[in-house]
């Protein structure tokens, strides 16, 4: 059965952090936030904690709450009503699928496959 939302295996797109490609950084992080978030920007836009041959995160049990799905996160650093959260999720996930691999792309295929539209 779908789910609302859910991170699917092998996709990592948002951990593309290249700043051009996210021009509403500076609406959401605070200072501290931000210089965290530019501390992990790598040359070619990934996360320098993204494992490209696995596609994991190299520090999850300790990375940044920007990269987390959580209510209390949602709230407090995107401003968006915790009651939204699987919707506001997986609208995010689709955007940054989108953008780093395309709208016909097997990333999104099997985000769509898993997460109801
Ligand atoms: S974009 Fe969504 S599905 Fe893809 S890795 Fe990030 S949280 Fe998971
Ligand atoms: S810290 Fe981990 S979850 Fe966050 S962007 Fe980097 S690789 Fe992705």
């Amino acid at each position: 059965m779908k789910k609302q939302w859910k991170c699917v295996e092998q996709c990592g797109a948002c951990c593309y952090l290249e700043p051009s490609e996210r021009p509403f950084l500076g609406d959401y992080l605070n200072a501290e936030q931000m210089a965290e978030y530019m501390a992990l920007v790598g040359p070619d836009g990934w996360c320098i904690n993204f494992d490209q041959p696995t596609r994991q995160c190299g520090i999850y049990a300790t990375r940044p709450a920007f990269c987390r799905v959580s209510t209390e996160v949602v709230e407090s650093v995107y401003g968006e009503d915790p009651a939204d959260l699987e919707h506001w999720a997986a609208h995010c996930c689709r955007d940054h699928i989108d953008s780093v691999y395309g709208e016909t792309s097997a990333e999104m295929q099997r985000f769509n496959h898993e997460v109801k539209i």
